[in-house]
């Protein structure tokens, strides 16, 4: 039978008693022992250091010194291999202090026999083993918890719109991936912001009719049109940065007129809801219209809220940041939902859109065929979903 090594270190002053121990040690069939013995306390570490023991029985009594003492003293000799206490009869006490200081085992010296030797051997050497592996989860799990308090400290540095990180010196950008400063500003390079006079040579604007039948919004041709100097918003080359400023105070800080607009045009639509009547009542009568009437109040009050939290961060010198992408995802949604709601409460009536038999001159199909495009312009929805999850959530892209 294949016998396995093991290496007891016995730490005790009297010969007799390392005997005693070598004899029963050596009747164990399944271990081939390699005995070291130790006379003195003052030498544990050398031989732990130099012979390294699998397992080390150290004596209660140890001349001067106490084995409490040599556990006390001695944190390293815990964590390299197990110690089992050998104490006097009635040294209970004594043993459970020790095990209390990070012995795995004790054994009563005048209870010796080769069975309690072997026992307390296996079982310390199993608890040992289990104690190192929740060590190493423990510490596994402390890094980690480090880790996620680091990463939480550079999500809350990347909330500005050129988010640089404070180690590496490298940028985010709008893509979520980190760069070198240098490819970064290579990458934008080439794009300045102008203000452009519209009446300039060259310019050409053509409206473009919507589906409301309105033409509120254009096509710009530039023809060769020439612009000072001094019209160039922030520096040549630079414009990428005062555009996404832009952007943010156009999703973000602007919603302000945003939700006024709303909040007078959701009144409005309370008074029609009173106004009108449906089945004999007024469509504020019923159950299902009040719910989606509460439903937008609520809403818009959380709209309102979440653009008072955002001026106040800009009123304390923060950055106006990609949080703007969940003001203008919000609000057009939400603007979506009360121009449905209007419809619903007109009824048919509502798809007239002028002349006598329009209902309030048509203007909620207006509004509710405009609103299809405020989830278009200035970044889709789509693209607004992407910035959230990538600059805001720290999502993988
Ligand atoms: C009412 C209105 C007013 C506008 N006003 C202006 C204006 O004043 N100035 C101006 O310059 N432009 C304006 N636009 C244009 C607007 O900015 C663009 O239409 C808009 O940014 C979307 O670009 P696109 O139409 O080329 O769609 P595309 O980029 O072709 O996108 C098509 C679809 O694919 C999705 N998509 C694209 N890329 C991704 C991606 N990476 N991840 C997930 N989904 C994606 C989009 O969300 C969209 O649903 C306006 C548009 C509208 C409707």
């Amino acid at each position: 039978m294949q016998k396995t090594t093991l290496r007891v270190l016995v730490v005790d002053d009297d010969p007799a008693d390392i005997e005693l121990i070598r004899r029963h040690l050596s009747d164990i069939p399944t271990w081939q022992i390699q005995l070291l013995p130790c006379g003195s306390a003052d030498q544990i570490s050398e031989f732990l250091r130099g012979k390294r023991p699998d397992v080390v029985l150290l004596d209660y009594r140890l001349g001067p010194r106490s084995g409490l003492d040599v556990l006390r003293d001695m944190a390293d000799l815990k964590d390299c291999c197990p110690v089992i206490v050998v104490t006097g009869t009635g040294g209970e006490d004594v043993a459970v202090q020790c095990m209390k200081l990070g012995a795995e085992d004790y054994l009563v010296k005048g209870l010796l026999t080769q069975a309690n030797l072997e026992r307390a051997i296996l079982n310390a050497l199993e608890k040992h083993q289990l104690r190192r592996e929740a060590e190493q989860h423990r510490r596994q799990l402390e890094a980690t918890v480090e880790e996620l308090r680091t990463a939480l400290e550079h999500v809350k540095r990347l909330q500005g719109l050129l988010p640089i990180c404070m180690h590496c010196k490298r940028i985010r950008d709008d893509t979520g991936y980190w760069r070198q400063l240098e490819g970064y500003l290579l990458k934008h390079q080439g794009i300045t912001f102008l203000l452009v006079d519209m009446k300039s040579p060259g310019v050409t604007v053509r409206p473009i009719i919507q589906m409301t039948g309105s033409p509120e919004f254009c096509e710009t041709f530039f023809d060769n049109a020439r612009v000072p100097l001094e019209n160039v918003i922030g520096k040549v080359n630079e414009g990428w940065h005062v555009t996404t400023t832009a952007l943010s105070h156009e999703r973000g800080t602007m919603a302000f007129h945003r939700h006024a607009m709303m909040r007078l045009e959701f009144d409005e639509l309370i008074e029609l809801a009173r106004r009108l009547r449906r089945g004999g009542r007024p469509a504020a009568a019923d159950p299902l219209i009040r719910q989606r009437l509460a439903q937008c109040h609520a809403e818009l009050e959380l709209l309102r809220w979440t653009l008072y939290r955002n001026l106040t961060r800009r009123l304390q010198g923060e950055p106006v940041g990609s949080e703007g992408s969940i003001v203008k995802l919000y609000w057009s949604e939400l603007y979506q939902r009360i121009n449905a709601l209007a419809l619903d409460i007109l009824g048919p009536a509502s798809q007239i859109a002028d002349g006598a038999l329009a209902e309030e001159g048509g203007r909620w199909l207006f509004r509710f065929l405009k609103s299809r495009g405020d989830t278009i312009h200035s970044g889709t929805n789509q693209i607004q979903r992407n910035i959230i999850g990538e600059r805001l959530l720290g999502l993988p892209r």
